[in-house]
């Protein structure tokens, strides 16, 4: 069992490069066994970098009808299902709740790619100093709480999204110094039965580590987190299915039993 959860394809997202079936037969030929196709809807993220970018999705129908076509063609034994990544959708809750209960995504990953009224963390130019931008991250992670409370969404996106940008600038800084957030944001995704994912995109990029890293992977677990989803964020062919594996060596390494994979947004738990 190999499942890609997190992964985007053209035209539906606009930083993709190929198309469903392509990404959907990149994944097969790799030895997926499961694949979730969420792409980007930024409905709710609320700065213009977004409207220009990211149009706001309506298509509801058309992105079903694609999805079907595809599966239609392959083979049965890879296991098709559509989900959808929607940014920040406790921005704007009327349009969250709109998306996340369309009876079209079987699982949704909820992720906070910019504050409310910023720029996507992408854009950004890091300081030296981390101190200075330590306040963001405090109020990332409180949006994050925010949006684990809102059960807008399955799973929380890549926590500590901004690593893979500031790596990329020579920049980093250690999430755990942000231990009290993190275990209030853990404590509020369990007792609402929202998981988490463990992104795998860092490993192709300047980051060379897992979204997040394992030592919030191990808090976690210690404080009784059970759902997990592992994804590769590829928007192009040559990066599906790319570290799903060494994600699972890592979760079992940290005592991780289950990997998540999700019908009518409910966990089914699979044997790592
Ligand atoms: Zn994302
Ligand atoms: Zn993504």
């Amino acid at each position: 069992m190999l499942a890609d959860y997190h992964n985007h394809c053209k035209p539906w997202s606009p930083d993709a490069e190929d198309t469903m079936l392509a990404m959907a037969k990149a994944a097969y030929k790799k030895g997926i066994t499961h694949l979730c196709i969420t792409n980007h809807i930024e409905n709710c993220a609320q700065t213009p970098i977004f409207s220009d970018q990211f149009p706001p999705f309506h298509d509801y129908e058309g992105l079903k009808r694609e999805f079907d076509r595809v599966r239609a063609k392959m083979p049965p034994e890879l296991d098709m299902r559509l989900g959808c990544e929607i940014g920040s959708p406790h921005y704007v809750p009327e349009e969250g709740r709109k998306i996340y209960s369309s009876p079209i995504f079987d699982f949704a990953i909820g992720s906070v790619h910019n504050l409310r009224g910023k720029r996507d963390f992408y854009y950004l130019v890091y300081p030296d100093d981390f101190e200075k931008f330590r306040p963001e991250v405090e109020e990332y992670l409180d949006e994050n709480i925010a949006l684990a409370a809102s059960g807008l969404c399955d799973v929380i996106g890549h926590l500590g999204y901004m690593r893979r940008y500031m790596a990329r600038q020579n920049k980093g800084f250690d999430m755990m110094t942000f231990e009290d957030r993190l275990r209030e944001l853990f404590k509020v995704c369990i007792d609402r039965g929202v998981g988490i994912e463990l992104n795998a995109s860092g490993l192709t990029d300047a980051l060379h580590g897992f979204i997040p890293e394992p030592e919030v992977l191990k808090l976690y677990r210690e404080l009784g987190g059970e759902i997990i989803t592992c994804g590769t964020d590829a928007h192009e062919t040559g990066k599906i299915g790319v570290g799903i594996r060494e994600a699972y060596e890592l979760l079992r390494s940290l005592g991780y039993k289950y990997v998540c994979l999700y019908k009518n947004h409910k966990p089914e738990f699979v044997r790592l």
